[in-house]
């Protein structure tokens, strides 16, 4: 249960400019026009990829599944719309190298047309663990960002028996606001899927927390929210990154997660408010995840906004809809300006992490003319996970990678506040990110190679027994000879 306590002093972070009114204050647009085409990537979670279970030429209804999940923690795939399935094959992904990864290829009939999958009117009826197993059959993964599957955590919070379930509502990155709107347009069926997760988790209650800059969706989500006594709606400061889940569960519990540990250890899990209203569809409904509303903003956006959008929908098209201009465009970003990733064009398609699409003006993004660091110290104070942003760059800089791990190059969470205050335009965050993969990369080289080792002294203590055996085999073989010749003297000497 949540206690009394005086609430912690929140740790680093920054005011950064939040560019949100640009469409927070507009209605979800529900009307985009269905794509011909769907590029629906076999991987939009963490864990084990899909496995299609369709081929070439199929026909397949809206919802259908199209691809089943492998494995303890991974996620189904399912149809966006209805058509015929034209490739399983690679095509380019939504990341800044955009490497080719496997997706299914979907042309649409333009019939958008439903399977028959009923909901279910009373769902408290259900067992917990059938609530997440409907939750997990409907490819639900956390809509934040992190895209972990959702039923896996909800089972995590049965068996660690979790108190606490806390409804991330801050949407602290920058430009994005597509959690406040469906916190002012859906609040009844957010709080429903709240209570349904409670009921999955068997938890006693949950806290929804807002960052107080979303005054209209903390009224609504209240409202909904009043005949439940077991959901608590509270106002957060708005201060970037309120919604990392070590700070958020800080301020709201005052538990702090030790490094290494997972939220659960302390009694709390954390989802967010679009996974909440997924879990709603899911059960309520027989909905899978097939679309989610994704923010569509900067300042080369002629129509910013929010956009309900089929899963597998080309960013070039949800940019013709919002009628980005792209000789304006400096820079296209998927997710917020913080933490999103930078993509090289717009020929990947959106998936269940898409929250944000951002065409930025060269105006908007930070001054690339770097200078010597001043040791202001700027860094330092900003920094949520209390780390030394400059000794950690140092470090990097002249390659001493195992240098800037032990002092906390692995508790970066490439918040990027570092590089936003720092006065001397340092790219601190494109460091740490470069040198996380480098240490992901080397240990991960390690690893093979130690593999590598003990399948080759597997090897050779395999060809030492046999070996072994052959030239036991071999004397035993020359001893029967001569006990043979032996016996046979004998019996020449006897006659
Ligand atoms: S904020 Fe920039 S200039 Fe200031 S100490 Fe950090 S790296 Fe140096
Ligand atoms: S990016 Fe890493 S080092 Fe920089 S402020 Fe965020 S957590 Fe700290």
């Amino acid at each position: 249960m949540l206690g009394f306590f005086s609430k912690p002093r929140i740790r680093g972070g920054v005011h950064a400019e939040e560019h949100k009114m640009l469409t927070a204050s507009q209605a979800i647009v529900n009307n985009f026009p269905l794509p011909k085409k769907l590029y629906i990537p076999l991987q939009q979670h963490v864990g084990k990829p899909a496995e299609p279970l369709i081929r070439v030429g199929d026909e397949v209804l809206k919802g259908q599944l199209l691809a089943y999940s492998q494995g303890m923690i991974s996620a189904p795939v399912h149809a966006p719309s209805s058509g015929i399935i034209l490739d399983v094959n690679d095509y380019p992904a939504p990341h800044p190298s955009a490497l080719p990864i496997r997706m299914i290829v979907l042309e649409t009939d333009g019939k958008d047309e439903w399977i028959n999958a009923p909901g279910i009117d009373d769902p408290f009826r259900l067992s917990p663990e059938d609530i997440s197993l409907r939750v997990g059959a409907a490819g639900i993964v956390g809509l934040g960002g992190a895209t972990f599957p959702t039923a896996v955590k909800l089972n995590m919070g049965r068996e660690n028996r979790i108190d606490t379930l806390i409804i991330n509502g801050a949407e602290c990155e920058p430009y994005l606001s597509c959690d406040d709107r469906q916190m002012q347009e859906r609040s009844e069926q957010i709080i429903d899927g709240v209570r349904l997760m409670l009921h999955g988790m068997e938890a006693d209650h949950a806290v929804v927390a807002i960052e107080d800059n979303k005054p209209q969706a903390y009224l609504a989500m209240q409202a909904a929210a009043k005949p439940y006594p077991q959901i608590k709606v509270i106002q957060i400061p708005t201060r970037y990154p309120m919604g990392w889940d070590r700070q958020l569960i800080r301020y709201v519990t005052g538990r702090e997660v030790p490094v290494g540990c997972r939220s659960s250890e302390v009694g709390v899990t954390i989802h967010n408010v679009g996974t909440a209203y997924a879990t709603h569809k899911a059960i309520r409904q027989g909905r899978p995840l097939v679309s989610r509303v994704i923010t569509v903003s900067g300042g080369a956006v002629g129509r910013p906004m929010n956009v309900e959008v089929p899963l597998g929908t080309l960013i070039s098209e949800l940019f013709d809809f919002c009628q980005v201009n792209a000789e304006q465009t400096a820079r296209i970003v998927m997710g917020g300006p913080m933490m999103g990733d930078s993509l090289p064009h717009t020929g990947v398609p959106t998936v269940k992490a898409t929250s944000g699409i951002l065409a930025l003006t060269a105006a908007e993004l930070k001054s690339t003319d770097e200078q010597p660091c001043i040791r202001c110290a700027s860094c330092v104070s900003v920094c949520p996970a209390g780390l030394r942003p400059l000794d950690m760059a140092n470090n990097i800089r002249v390659n001493q990678l195992d240098a800037a791990v032990d002092i906390g190059l692995k508790d970066c969470i490439s918040c990027g506040c570092c590089s936003y205050i720092c006065p001397s335009n340092i790219p601190l965050v494109q460091y740490f990110k470069y040198a996380s993969g480098e240490v992901a990369a080397r240990q991960q080289a390690q690893h093979k190679s130690e593999q590598t080792k003990r399948l080759m002294d597997a090897r050779n203590a395999r060809l030492e027994r046999i070996a072994q055996q052959q030239r036991e085999e071999e004397q035993a073989r020359i001893a029967a000879k001569l006990e043979r010749e032996r016996l046979k003297a004998e019996q020449e000497a006897t006659v």
